[in-house]
């Protein structure tokens, strides 16, 4: 099965673009409220990094989510798509003092702290605003997640977030503090989790957690878990949209919520990935000795996951019914890497014919770069094009 593009209109387009089919983003957008609102104090915000099309970001908005950012760049980008200030989690390990002003000045909901120097420079700078900062700890929970190498985030050995053991102590010392004041609690495991039995192990971890402060009579007003719910790469056109349900459920069930307290998630991945794809021209197909090319117009440049974490993407030939072929789909970067699939079941190709590269909607358009002085990919929606 292949997904359905308006061919006929990106006809005359200048190639390779993104283009977002903004139904699906609207309707993964409602199985996230509908799911999310079955249980009491939830909040979702999305995670910017994941793609900051301006026009992304107003449908994200226009729904209701907040805005989970990890820059001062997309602080901004989030404010100019409308995004309520009091909706803003600022998370990252190394925050800049503009970045952290911009944040105060703008009053965002809370700043995810992941280490003691840098709670005590937000202390100073919320000083000489004569403001107090909101902060939650980034704890690092030592859960892994079973993805990725590159993409856990949740070891022991990794650069994120505070140890445990740590937790008590950096709380006494925000208590000593008098321009930050501790609201909550933070973590985030890793990306492209698919297996709840990683989200049920951070739970546990949390309720530990929980437990431990209690007996120190110290309350948590916000729990915030992060993201990394991960979306179907092989099967774009069977499953569009994530099992939302599961993924809340499963908060819902392990996670021991205190009285009155508010839990936040923060998705990237799972929002924007199955609504965006990569849209491509054939160049040349070229004969190998062994196999055959489909040398496309865009590289890695326009998409790196492929190039950067050997990630698989569906490709589709949108501009042929004839009988399936196998292609190396490759770009035209003087790079080894700049492959998007090797040996690839396609229609059989020509010069000329569109590609689609599917389920490229997160970690895509945003992570482009102009290596070998490329042209940045432009991003349409679905709601331009038709
Ligand atoms: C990247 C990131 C997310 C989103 O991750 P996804 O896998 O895209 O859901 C959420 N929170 C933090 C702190 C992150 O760094």
């Amino acid at each position: 099965m292949k997904g359905t593009f308006p061919v006929d209109r990106f006809a005359q387009m200048r190639t390779p673009f993104y283009y977002y089919d903004m139904e699906l983003l609207r309707a993964t957008l409602d199985a996230i409220k509908k799911e999310a609102n079955q249980h009491e104090g939830f909040v979702v915000h999305y995670a910017v990094k994941a793609n900051a099309n301006p026009k992304i970001l107003l449908a994200i908005r226009q729904a209701g989510l907040g805005a989970d950012c990890v820059s001062g760049g997309e602080i901004e980008a989030s404010l100019k798509a409308g995004f309520p200030s009091s909706k803003i989690v600022y998370a990252g390990v190394g925050k800049s003092d503009w970045e952290i002003n911009l944040g105060l000045d703008n009053d965002i909901f809370c700043f995810n702290v992941e280490s003691i120097p840098e709670l005590e420079v937000i202390n100073e700078l919320a000083a000489a605003k004569g403001k107090v900062a909101r902060v939650a700890f980034r704890l690092n929970p030592n859960v892994g997640a079973h993805t990725h190498a590159n993409i856990t985030t949740g070891l022991a050995e990794n650069k994120f977030g505070i140890a445990m053991r740590d937790m008590e102590s950096v709380i006494a010392e925000a208590s000593k503090l008098h321009h930050v004041k501790f609201v909550g609690l933070h973590f985030h495991i890793g990306s492209q989790i698919l297996d709840m039995g990683d989200f049920q192990a951070l739970c546990n971890r949390i309720n530990e957690l929980q437990d431990q402060l209690e007996r120190h009579h110290i309350r948590v007003e916000h729990i915030n878990v992060g993201g990394g719910l991960g979306i179907d790469y092989q099967h774009p056109n069977r499953v569009p949209i994530p099992d939302f349900k599961a993924y809340f459920d499963t908060y819902a069930k392990r996670l021991k919520l205190r009285q009155g307290q508010t839990l936040h998630f923060e998705l990237g991945r799972a929002v924007v990935g199955q609504c965006g794809s990569l849209i491509t021209r054939t160049l040349y197909i070229k004969e190998g000795a062994t196999k055959k090319f489909c040398i496309v117009d865009a590289g890695f440049t326009d998409l790196i996951r492929p190039a950067l974490y050997q990630a698989y993407h569906k490709i589709e030939n949108i501009c042929s019914d004839e009988p399936i072929e196998a292609y190396d789909v490759v770009g035209p970067i003087c790079e080894s890497t700049d492959v998007f699939g090797k040996q690839v079941d396609l229609n059989r190709a020509q010069r000329g014919h569109l590609i689609a590269i599917r389920s490229a909607g997160a970690y895509g358009e945003i992570m482009a770069s102009q290596y070998n002085c490329r042209k940045l990919p432009q991003g349409f929606t679905s709601d331009e094009i038709i």
